[in-house]
């Protein structure tokens, strides 16, 4: 837990943010700023600041974050209408929060 990064916080259940969906190893949340009818980011309890950080062990978690994001999709409706999910890498990537999260966005007409 890094004590100065917002979703350590939010994972950690201290900012008050209803979870769509929990595990022991990620959370589910509604983006507070969505750029589509249904903007979720689906993060990992852990503490990864981002794509170029990840290790070989950290294989299962980037399969459980797929999963979850297909899971998601299913669970918000919108699995056949289509939906995109999407990893921004660093302040040129458009990463603003330095914590591993999966974008998924989807819901449009
Ligand atoms: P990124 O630009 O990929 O780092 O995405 C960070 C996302 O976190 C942005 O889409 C923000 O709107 C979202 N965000 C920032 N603060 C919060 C919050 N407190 N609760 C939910 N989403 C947030
Ligand atoms: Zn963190």
């Amino acid at each position: 837990m890094h004590s100065d990064c917002l979703f350590c916080k939010i994972a950690g259940n201290e900012m008050g943010t209803e979870f769509i969906h929990e595990t022991a190893e990620l959370v589910v949340f509604k983006d507070i700023k969505p750029l589509a009818p249904v903007h979720l980011l689906i993060v990992p309890k852990r503490h990864i600041r981002g794509i170029n950080d990840l290790v070989d062990d950290d294989r299962a978690i980037i399969s459980e974050l797929i999963l979850t994001a297909r899971d998601m999709a299913k669970k918000m409706g919108v699995e056949r209408s289509g939906y995109r999910i999407f990893f921004n890498v660093e302040k040129g990537g458009g990463q603003e929060v330095f914590h591993l999260h999966l974008h998924l966005i989807g819901g449009w007409e």
